[in-house]
Parts: C-alpha cells; structure tokens; sequence
C-alpha cells in the first residue's frame, strides 16, 4: 500500500522551490569490483536450488530473512549519483540572465565602475543563492513523490503471503508473480503456469518467451535460460512462483545497467514554448539594447561607459528571465498538490494536458465502485436464493425466494445439496482468502472471488477445508479478454473441470443444466431472463458450470469451449463509491464526459452509470459490436454513447484512437497488462496505483493512489488551477519587464536623464521576480475553474489578449514611473538621487498594485475576496515594502544603487498613484468585459 501519499513541505520552504528540476540523478558509471561467479541456476534442479540457498518452499522465516538483509543489503540496482552540490551550483550559472550580467560586471571593472560592479556581482550571488536553494528543495520533493512509486513485491515469509517493498528482498525469499508484474530480483522458477515473460529491458526480444520450471543446459544463453526470471522483465501472462536467487547489483540487469540510469529533464510542451519564445524576445530585446546604447553614444554623445551599462540595464530589464523558473515552480506545485489529493504525476507534461481533457474513460469495477462484491443473489435450477449481509464479513443468512419474496427462515444446507454443490465450486475455482485482520474482515486476491468465499461461509462451508479435501491439478487463470476461470480437480474420484465466468460467455457452451434429480436440458431463453434480471439491478453475474472429464491433462482454452454443465448463476453487489457521483456532476459541469468501459454485462454496466449520474446511458456498445463498427462510425459513436460494456483490453486502444481523430484529449483509465497501449496512446494515460499492475503503472503518465475515480476529477482541477496561474503569472511578470526596460529605453533615445539607472533596473528587476513573480503561482483556483468548458489544446499561450495587456500595463507603469521622477525633480526640488528613488518605488508599486489586478484576468478584483482573498499576494507586498523601504534607507544600499532617503509626502504620492494604477486597469477589465 502507498501510505503517506502526501509529501507536503513546509509552507515557508514550498515558497521557493525551483529553478530546474531534475527527475532522475544522472548516471554515472559504477564501480562494478568483483564478485564470485555464481552457480549456473537455470541447470539446476529446483530442489538443488532450494538447498543451495538453504531456502524451502513455503519461504523463508522473517527472523532469517532479516539475518540475510543485514548480510546481503537492500535490493536495489545501485543508485546513480544524485547531482552533487557544486554541479548545481555551476548549473545556476547556464543562462542569459547571468552570461550577460557576468560580461556587464567585467565591463564595468574594466571601466572602472568599482562599485557597479560590486553591486551587479551582489545581485548575481543572490540569484545563484536562491536558484541554488530551490532547485535542493524541488529535486528532493520530486524523489518523495517518486519513492510513492516503489516497487512492492508479494512474498511468502513464515508460510503466509504477504506484500513487501521489493527493496526488502533477500537471495533464498520465494516470490509470487502474475501477469503484469515487474519481476523484483533474479529469480529461478520454482513453478509456473502458462507463464510468459517480456524480457527487451535484457535481452532486446520485444516478443513475450515462455518460461517453465524445469532446468536447461548449463551453457544456455540468457534469452534461453526458461527456468528463470530476471529482475527487471515483465510477466506478460500467467502466474508462478519463483526462488531469488540474485538481487540488487548481482542480478542480471544490476551488471548491464551499470552505464543505464536515465536522464529525464523537466521539460513540458508549456516550457518549451516559452523556451522558443522567450528567446526570440531576448534576441529582439538585446537588438534594441544595441541600437539604443550605439545612438546613446553617436546622437547623443554620451561617454561609451554609461551607454554600455544602460544597454545591459536594458537588457536584464526587459528579457523576462524568471518566467521560466516561475512556471516550472507553478508545475511543480501542481505535482505536489496532486499528490496530496491522491494523484501521482509520473510525467510532468501531464499537468498541463489534465487542464484540457474533455473525456474520462472510466473503468468500473474498483475506480467507480468500492471493488468490494457481496454476492447477494444466486439462482439454482430450482429457484432463487438470497443472502443476506454487506462487505466481506461472513455473517448474514440464505433463504430461498418464493415468489418475489425472500422466506423469512434460513436456508439448511442439508436440504440443499445443490445449493452446497455449487458454493463448493464457487470456492474451488477460486484464488481469493478471506481473512480477519483485527475487526476487519479483508480479502487476499480478487474481491470477485471473494465473494464467493464469503457466501460459502456464510452457509458455514469453510474454504481451507474444502480446498483441502480437492487437491487443484491445474487452472487458467481469469483474464479480461478471456472472462473466466477454469480449475481441475478430482470430486469424487472423477477429474472434473470447474468454470466460471461472465455468463454470456459461458451459457452458449453449456448443454445441459444439474438440477438435484441430476442433469436436465438446458433452457437458454429462461437463463437469458434470469440473467438480465440480475444484471438490471446493477449486479456483476457469473456463471459456474462444471465438465467430467476422462483423465488429468493439463488444461487448455479448447476443454472450456464446449460441453458444459450449468450449475447456476451468482449476482454480485458492488456499491459505488460515494465521491463518484459528486465527481461526475463536477465533470458535466466543467465540460467533461465521463465514459464508462468496463468488462461487465451491458445491463450491469447501465444500471451503475444511472446511478452515478452519467448522461448518454440510453445506449450501451459492447465489445463485440465495437469490433463490428467501422472506424468513422465508432468515431461518431464514442461521442454520443457514454457507456461501454463486455469491452476487452484491446477496445480501449480503439476507444482512444476513435476520439482523438475527432481532435478531443482524453484520459482513459487502466490496470492490467493489456491496457498499456491505451494507456501510452490516451493523451493522459491513469493507472491504478493499488489494483493496477506495475505494466499499467509504468505506460501510463499518472498513477492514482487511491484508485478513486474522484480522485481524477481532482487533479483535472488542479491541472485547470496551474495552467490559469501559469497565465496570470505571464500576464504580470511581461508588463513590468516591459515597463522597465521602456523607461531605460526611452531616456537614452530622447536623450533625457534616466529615471532608473540600469544598477535599480537591475534591482527591481530581482526583487519583483523572486517577490510578486512567485505570488501567483500559489494563487486557488477561481471559483469557476469547473464550470468552464476544457481549455483547447491547440490554443496559444500568448494571445492578442495578453499581448495587448502587455503593451498597456508596460505604458502605464512607464507613466507613472516618469511622472513620479519628473514631479520630484522639477517640482519639489528632489535631487537626482531623490527622483530616482520615488520612480524605482513608484515602478515595485506600480507592479504590486498590478500584482493585485492580475489575480483574476477578466473577471473585477475590486471586491473584500478579490483584494484580500490571497494570502501569498500580500505576504509578497508585505516582503517587498519592507525590502524597498530597506533599498531606500540603509544607507549600505543607498550609496549601492544611488538611492536617497524620500520625504512623506512622496510615498503618499506613490502609493495613491498605485491605487490609480490598479483602478486604471480595472476599468480597462471592465471595458473588455462589455466587449465580450
Ligand atoms: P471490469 O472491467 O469491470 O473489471 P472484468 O473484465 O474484470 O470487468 O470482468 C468481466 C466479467 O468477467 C464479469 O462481469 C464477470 O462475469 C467475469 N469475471 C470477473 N472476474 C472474474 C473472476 N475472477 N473469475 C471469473 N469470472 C470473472
Ligand atoms: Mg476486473
């Protein structure tokens, strides 16, 4: 189980998270040393195996196991080196920002600005520092989020089954493996049913190989070695039971992957735009910062040494340098507030696509429902039977139905012998334990099957006992594609296979029915009704048959086909999740179509979609008439049809493809080996993080811990929340860039005095960004954030919209910047210093107040919510008062950056132009507003 699903950090440290965030360390390359050559186990006989390793069938005692972890260490490959502290350091170094603040501090000490070059360096140091800072905290709350995601492997230890971190396995341990899992270690099998393994990660065979227990020669190849299961391949069918025999480094793949180890930058579609835009502008913007100094110096005769400070204050003003540590901080939060609500991002570009999906497959069983199937009605050849008594616990009664009436006293077994016949098989083919853990009463294997041991004792037939008395021969295990199971055992004497499984799968391959009086003609038409009348209520349906068979071979698909013998139907309830309908009103409101696929019966798969609230119920497509439609007529259907039943695997990849040719995002749902391809085709592929398996885990691009379908609805919501935040942060960091970097721009081009030297440019610059840049990222979501239809995928990021936005804040910023200068310098006779000082405030408050404005883009903030509402917003002004008052005053600073002291009645001034500022483009809302 993933406990502690929530990594959260402290509130003060998730304020400065990030610069560049890196998933994985890099590789480096290990020191392999040397090891004694192992005994070639693949030509060993499982029993010598055994013995080398001093290890029995039923597993090993947890006392030893402890002795030989302590022995032999954790099993893990060995990690590559996490990127070490100075490289980080270096790395902070790797931009335009700093290449170019780092040639304007060497120009100025080469020109002799000792001071300007002081300052410039302080202002780089801090940069590097606090780059330096976040990116530690980001890359270590990244790897908490990761190690949700661990390996777990199933062992047995004393006897007993039990799930362990895959890191905890020891040589000797005997581990239980099924379809889907990630083998955890080197294993020699020990048993295997119709196992098959993928095995590309080792020896680059993308085609599944099978695998038994019995040894092959001692100079087999790897890719030959059947008897054994190396770490890090996939089972891709069937089951088995194998020995470790080799974890962590000695393994297989521990030797190969020296040099593995994968390198996974953070990079989204969202910053790779940014990237390719942000660097056109800068190009643009370091043009101009050419042009401006070169007719600064012939035009205007300036000294060449000023010019060139006020082309990189140009510069570092108007290239928005933070922006895209701002959105990888906005993203990164989005991943750890989806992790606190359950979802687990696997890959990052999955929380800017969340924002636009527009349909849910859904899978039913487990992410709809609780996954937790009482068996509440049974129908024999004689009649109908129901039980009483909810979830796992074995108490509740039989009666039979007469009428449409359940009789009041409890069924006796002893009358009954068919009834016992058929809960005796019900538990015969059937994997699942039921077990008391404290007061709960919880189900090892599949609850499907577990409620077939819960009816059983129910009617006081204990499953050890019966299990017991019927040694199994053989099985195929239940699969998706394959709706059931089949088990070979002896009942009195006689092989007999036992079957059961979706009823219309299994009805056409019966030909008679056991009634008490022996086998009887089977009426199809009255087993049809008895079906659909189960099936209607919103029940799962099995059926359970049985077929003498002559002797003991093993089991094939081909004994299963034909000449069965019906022994009845079961009905199982299932209740749904009670999040799930809240869930699904949340996503027709936000423009979002929940679909439901699932393998169930069609009137099952109806039933629980009206209940939970699902539109177009009217229509159910079932697997086999999705296979007869073609590919534009299931394109037309997938929009108009909300629910998809008896569906396989392979449907799902349909179901995606058919939806996105129609230009629609789509999230789909998944847990078993089969869905991976749906799951890496969907544009945002989730996989259960408890029932799922780890192939569907590692296709898909979010992992849900709970398995909740509620769960994706709330991280659509958040992935909404950092996308708008991403915008909102654009929208502000662009306007005051462009303000500052007009106003250098403009008093060199006119010739005039600057109003903001490029040292306080520079300032401002940093202090805005690491201030009020980071505010908006930790902004809630509006309040309809899901009642507005999904974003379209193809929209642009910067649009005419925010491109107008820009140029007007820019302006109005550069007006009140300059008419703060002007009016303390001509008009209350401030000196230079002075003047400069009431514009580089002017200009950090000009920015707070629009700070304030761009909480909402459209919508008015000049409400008690609007303008209070945001904690972050005013713990960023707050910050920045204190530091601009620091900036203005200490005289450390003043002398720095040329600042003076300013008098009352020019913070007055200030302060009521920024309200000005902030009225000013609230009425500019407003008009866009009446516009539309
Ligand atoms: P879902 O997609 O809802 O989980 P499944 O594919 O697991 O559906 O199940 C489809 C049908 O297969 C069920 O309606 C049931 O009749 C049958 N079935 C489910 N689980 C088992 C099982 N363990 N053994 C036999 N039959 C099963
Ligand atoms: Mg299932």
């Amino acid at each position: 189980m993933i406990a502690d699903p929530a990594p959260s950090l402290p509130p003060a440290l998730r304020c400065s998270i990030v610069v560049f965030i890196v998933l994985a360390p890099e590789a480096s390359t290990m020191d392999v040393g040397y090891r004694p050559t192992p005994p070639a186990w693949h030509a060993l006989s499982v029993e010598q195996a055994l013995a080398r390793l001093d290890s029995r069938p039923e597993g090993l005692a947890a006392t030893e196991a402890e002795t030989r972890y302590r022995r032999f260490g954790p099993n893990r490959l060995p990690q590559a080196r996490p990127r070490s502290a100075w490289r980080r350091l270096l790395a902070q170094f790797a931009n335009l920002l700093m290449l170019i603040l780092v040639v304007a501090a060497v120009g100025s000490l080469v020109l002799g600005e000792v001071v300007d070059a002081a300052a410039i360096l302080g202002v780089v140091g801090i940069i590097v520092l606090i780059g330096f800072i976040q990116e530690g905290r980001a890359e270590q709350a990244l790897a908490r989020i990761r190690d949700l995601l661990a390996p777990r492997a199933q062992v047995l230890r004393d006897g007993r089954r039990c799930d362990i971190a895959a890191e905890a396995l020891v040589p000797g341990d005997i581990v239980l493996l099924e379809s889907g899992d990630r083998v955890p270690a080197d294993l020699r099998l020990l048993e295997a049913r119709r196992l098959r393994h993928q095995e590309a990660t080792l020896t680059g065979e993308s085609l599944p190989v099978d695998k038994d227990s019995a040894p092959v020669p001692e100079d087999a190849e790897l890719g030959d070695r059947s008897a054994m299961a190396y770490a890090g391949t996939l089972v891709a069918q069937g089951s088995a039971r194998g020995l470790v025999v080799a974890t962590g480094a000695d393994t297989e793949l521990g030797r190969i992957s020296a040099l593995l180890g994968n390198v996974e930058k953070l990079r989204t579609p969202l910053l790779r735009q940014l990237d390719r835009a942000g660097r056109v502008l800068a190009t643009l913007i370091l043009a101009c910062a050419v042009v401006t100094a070169v007719i600064g110096v012939i035009i205007h005769d300036q000294p060449v040494a000023a010019m060139f400070m006020a082309a990189v204050g140009l510069a570092v003003a108007a290239i928005p340098e933070g922006l895209p540590a701002i959105v990888t901080i906005g993203l990164a939060l989005g991943v750890q507030a989806m992790a606190r609500c359950q979802a687990i991002i696997r890959r990052l570009p999955a929380v800017e696509t969340l924002g636009s999906v527009s349909t849910i497959f859904s899978d039913k069983t487990g992410t709809l429902t609780r996954n937790e199937m009482t068996a509440q009605a049974i129908w024999l050849p004689e009649g109908e039977i129901r039980l009483d008594g909810t979830g796992f616990a074995p108490q509740g009664e039989l009666h039979a139905v007469e009428g449409d009436a359940a009789r009041r006293e409890a069924l006796n077994l002893d009358d009954h012998p068919a009834l016992r016949h058929f809960l005796k098989v019900g538990v015969l083919c059937n994997d699942a334990e039921l077990v008391r853990e404290g007061e709960e009463w919880r189900i090892h294997g599949d609850p499907t099957e577990g409620a077939l041991v819960v009816a059983a004792a129910k009617a006081g037939l204990s499953a050890a006992e019966i299990r017991g008395d019927h040694d199994r021969h053989d099985a195929i295990p239940f699969e998706s594609g394959r709706q059931y199971m089949a088990t070979l055992h002896k009942v009195e004497g006689e092989p007999v296979l036992l079957v059961k499984g979706a009823p219309d799968r299994l009805l056409a391959r019966c030909h008679s029915v056991r009634t008490a009086q022996g086998e009887a003609e089977l009426d199809p038409a009255l087993w049809e009704q008895r079906l659909q009348a189960l099936s209607s209520r919103g029940l799962r349906v099995l059926a359970l048959a049985e077929k003498p068979l002559h002797d003991l071979h093993d089991l094939t698909d081909e004994h299963v086909e034909a000449g069965l013998v019906l022994l009845g139907l079961v009905g199982m309830w299932d209740p749904p999740r009670e999040e799930v309908a809240a869930a699904v009103a949340e996503c027709r409101a936000a423009g979002i179509r929940p679909v439901m696929v699932t393998g169930d019966h069609a009137a099952t798969a109806r039933a629980i979609a009206e209940r939970l609230g699902f539109e177009q119920t009217q229509r159910v497509i079932t697997g086999h008439e999705l296979e007869t439609l073609s590919d534009a007529a299931l394109a037309d259907a997938v929009l108009t049809v909300d629910v998809f039943a008896r569906a396989a695997p392979e449907h799902k990849l349909r179901l995606v493809e058919a939806l996105q040719s129609r230009g629609k995002v789509c999230a789909m749902t998944g847990d078993g080996v089969n869905d991976g391809p749906a799951l890496k085709r969907a544009d945002v592929g989730v996989a259960m993080g408890r029932q799922g398996t780890a192939a569907a885990r590692e296709a898909a691009e979010m992992v849900l811990a709970d398995d909740n379908f509620a769960t994706i609805v709330a991280a659509i919501r958040e992935g909404r929340k950092v996308y708008d935040n991403i915008r909102k942060t654009i929208t502000f960091l662009l306007p005051t860039n462009g303000a500052q970097g007009l106003a250098i721009m403009l008093a060199v081009l006119s010739g005039s005095l600057l109003p903001v030297t490029p040292i306080q440019a520079l300032w401002v610059n940093m202090v805005v960004a690491v201030t009020l840049g980071l505010a908006l990222a930790f902004e809630p979501g509006e309040h309809d954030l899901m009642r507005r239809p999904p974003r379209d995928p193809d929209a642009a990021l910067l649009d005419l919209f925010l491109l107008w936005r820009v140029i007007f804040v820019s302006t109005l910023l550069l007006l009140a910047t300059y008419g703060v200068f002007s009016w303390i310098h001509n008009a209350q006779g401030g000196d230079i210093a002075q003047a400069r000082a009431g514009a580089v405030n002017m200009l950090v408050a000009g920015c707070a107040a629009y700070l304030i404005n761009s909480r909402y883009l459209t919508r008015s903030v000049l409400s008690r919510q609007g303008l209070f509402g945001s904690r972050p917003v005013w713990v960023a002004i707050g910050l920045i008062a204190v530091i601009q008052l620091a900036w203005t005053y200490v005289p450390v600073l003043q002398r720095l950056f040329g600042a003076a002291g300013l008098a009352p009645a020019h913070w007055v001034a200030i302060l009521a132009t920024a309200v000005a500022v902030l009225l000013i483009v609230e009425a500019e809302k407003a008009l866009l507003r009446r516009r539309g």
